[in-house]
């Protein structure tokens, strides 16, 4: 008999409330004549981006949102690309502005965010939402580490005092949820590609993160006993089939809870993007919420 003692931490469910959440919220700003808009612009045709875009606009537009999907051909010029969100910025229709990444060769990332209004940048990636997370000024925060936070929090798994250890150092992941995870007084390391030992660090973990996009990384000898594991990574295998950075039916005996791919972090960072659009909105509209995701 094979023991599976660990709790699944089933994304879906929770992203479903999430998003059930955030349609109310959506609809009392409707109800006030504020109808929140999200705009995402999509430069290319890159596979995996499409399919993220085409879920993102879905979603939003489930959630009651008005989605405007810019699409730009590989080809566009960096001038006109950085126009286009200037136009956006100032369209008064548009409360979040998500640039879909990677942007196509010879396109810089760097100059389109930091054009971005940051009342608008619902991905929480330019200087001034990176610098407020790390201050703790409560700016937009990036989807995917603050899904990661909702998920802990909405299974009451505990953060404050825990040893955390993160594995993958990005903008868009490691280290906004180190700084998550530290803001919420966990014990935070962030290890990455040049840690030495890295399966020893990762045992320490309490709650551990792997967030490399390697396939099965992680294997059972990395987890403490009762870990909490995270699984950001999306891998592709060669059968087509979706895989994590963590070997899923190695650790899901070990872990006290665990996340799936697919169905765990990936659509927790949906529903932290619907959750973004809707405060951006009632920001810009001094319709605030307080307390909600
Ligand atoms: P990235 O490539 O920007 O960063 C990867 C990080 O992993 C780097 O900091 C690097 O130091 C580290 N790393 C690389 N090889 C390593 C190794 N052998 N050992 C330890 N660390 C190593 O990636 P990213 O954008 O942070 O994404 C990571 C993964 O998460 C990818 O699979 C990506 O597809 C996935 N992702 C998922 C979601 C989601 O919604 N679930 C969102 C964003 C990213």
């Amino acid at each position: 008999m094979e023991m599976t003692a660990s709790r699944i931490l089933d994304g879906r469910a929770v992203a479903h409330a999430v998003r059930a959440e955030v349609a109310e919220r959506v609809k009392a700003l409707r109800a006030r004549g504020v109808v929140p808009g999200l705009a995402v612009v999509l430069v290319g045709d890159d596979p995996a981006s499409q399919v993220y875009v085409k879920n993102k606009d879905k979603a939003a537009a489930e959630a009651g949102f008005a989605v405007r999907t810019l699409r730009l051909p590989a080809t566009t010029p960096q001038a006109e690309l950085e126009a286009r969100v200037t136009e956006l910025n100032r369209d008064r229709a548009v409360h979040g502005i998500l640039v879909q990444l990677p942007l196509p060769r010879g396109l810089a990332a760097e100059p389109v965010l930091e054009l971005l209004d940051p009342a608008k940048d619902v991905d929480g990636l330019t200087a001034h939402n990176v610098a407020a997370l790390w201050r703790g000024e409560g700016g937009l925060v990036p989807c995917t580490p603050a899904g990661c936070i909702e998920l802990l929090d909405r299974h009451g798994l505990g953060i404050e005092g825990k040893r955390a250890v993160v594995i993958g150092r990005s903008q868009l992941v490691g280290k906004p949820l180190a700084a998550l995870l530290l803001a919420r007084n966990a014990t935070v390391t962030l290890a990455h590609s040049k840690t030495r030992d890295l399966a020893a660090v990762a045992r320490e973990a309490e709650i551990l993160v792997a967030a490399v996009g390697r396939a099965k990384l992680v294997r059972a000898s990395w987890v403490k006993p009762g870990a909490v594991v995270l699984d950001v990574g999306i891998n592709r295998l060669e059968d087509g089939r979706l895989c994590g950075d963590v070997d899923f039916h190695e650790v899901a005996p070990i872990a006290g809870a665990i996340t799936p791919v697919p169905g765990g972090i990936g659509p927790m960072t949906i529903a932290m993007l619907l959750a973004n659009t809707a405060r951006a909105a009632a920001r810009a509209t001094g319709l605030a919420e307080r307390g909600s995701p």
